[in-house]
């Protein structure tokens, strides 16, 4: 029994329920070159933080708590772009 490749996989915490969840489970907000956009396990650099895809933890996203995890101000129209994008993503979360 020897587990040769053991993937290592970081653990992050979600803005919302501040838990820490490994990566690969939790939906990424990254904040780059003035465009914000939500990705599962998105691996773009630039700054980013890291909300459960879970119904519960993206609904609980405001502008503010999104706003501390990026450590960042973001626009009315920033966030009004990320809200659209989180409502779709809620439809698909469990
Ligand atoms: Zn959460």
């Amino acid at each position: 029994m020897s587990s040769k490749n053991k993937n290592h996989v970081p653990f992050r915490m979600c803005i919302v329920c501040r838990e820490k969840f490994n990566q690969n489970q939790l939906l990424r907000v990254s904040f780059r070159s003035g465009y914000i956009k939500i990705l599962p396990n998105s691996d773009d650099n630039g700054r980013g933080c890291y909300v459960c895809n879970t119904s519960k933890c993206i609904k609980g996203l405001t502008k503010q708590t999104v706003e501390n995890g990026l450590r960042t101000g973001l626009s009315d129209v920033d966030w009004s772009r990320l809200d659209s994008q989180l409502n779709k993503l809620v439809v698909k979360a469990k």
